[in-house]
């Protein structure tokens, strides 16, 4: 950690839903339908501009749903996103357009994270290079048992990554890897000041991210979907097996979510959520579950 970082700002938005079995979430006590709103994060640098971390849904994930292979997608997460939840109009609304933005930072290539990627163009797409090599390779039924519509992904991709490899760095001081750091998880210093933080959260998805953020008066790290619900993570609970069918990888699953409890019993100040959690919902008033 730098002695005396540059705090930054966050505001959550959530852009739309899908609902699917609450025992998929709950194997144990789970009952009837559960909501997975698709939050996503505005995050604004002193120095660095404005940055949105994931999308949510758009109205065109409805579209790329309608026909075979992908529509799979949309039978096992049925989807509701109405053009005024956009990332982009709910941004519009905040008087930021979209080339007021100085980039986008994407945690995986699932759809409820990317769908409005392309209202978004010509500015530089951070990810995981593992993940951007899985979005490019993938096609038909493969990728959406993985969870992605190549529908929703910028043709462009490969010309606008920045991307972070383990032991990389995005830009020339950024992303150093934080040696001090006393839970499993690794970091990448996002900007070189000490701001702004992405943590590698294997297991759910290919190269998936998190974002760790230190504002003025407090620390918060969105761990994307390293679990979905916290009050079940906290208890143990492990999502049902069946999940294995789209996870990348179960055991680097398990090994995350053993990290992040590590992680929350050494920094029990910090604010640990989850881009589907109810308890993410919180924090945007707008939002009435
Ligand atoms: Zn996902």
């Amino acid at each position: 950690m730098v002695s005396n970082p540059t705090t930054v700002n966050y505001r959550l938005f959530a852009s739309g839903y899908c609902t699917a079995h609450d025992w998929i979430v709950d194997p144990k006590n789970g009952r009837g339908k559960a909501r997975f709103y698709a939050v996503w994060l505005l995050i604004e640098h002193p120095r660095h501009g404005l940055y949105v971390f994931d999308t949510g849904y758009a109205t065109r994930f409805l579209e790329a749903t309608r026909h075979f292979p992908d529509k799979f997608y949309g039978w096992a997460t049925p989807a509701f996103i109405k053009n005024e939840e956009t990332a982009l109009a709910q941004l519009a609304q905040a008087g930021i357009k979209p080339s007021d933005l100085s980039g986008m930072i994407i945690s995986h290539f699932h759809a409820d994270h990317v769908a409005g990627m392309l209202d978004f163009p010509k500015i530089p797409v951070i990810c995981h290079a593992a993940a951007m090599e899985q979005v490019l390779s993938v096609k038909g039924f493969g990728a959406v048992r993985h969870g992605i519509l190549k529908a929703l992904i910028p043709s462009d991709l490969r010309e606008r990554a920045r991307v972070i490899t383990e032991g990389s760095v995005v830009s020339e001081k950024a992303l150093m890897r934080n040696p001090d750091e006393p839970s499993s998880l690794q970091f990448q210093d996002l900007f070189g000041d000490g701001s702004v933080e992405l943590a590698y959260l294997p297991g759910h998805a290919r190269g998936q991210l998190g974002i760790r953020i230190h504002t003025a008066d407090h620390t918060v790290f969105f761990a994307t979907d390293a679990a979905w619900r916290k009050s079940t993570w906290e208890a143990g609970i492990l999502p049902n097996p069946t999940v294995k069918l789209f996870f990348d990888d179960w055991a680097a699953y398990k090994a995350t979510y053993l990290a992040l409890l590590n992680y929350l019993q050494t920094f029990p100040t910090h604010r640990l959520l989850f881009t589907h959690c109810p308890e993410t919902l919180t924090h945007i008033p707008s939002i009435n579950p």
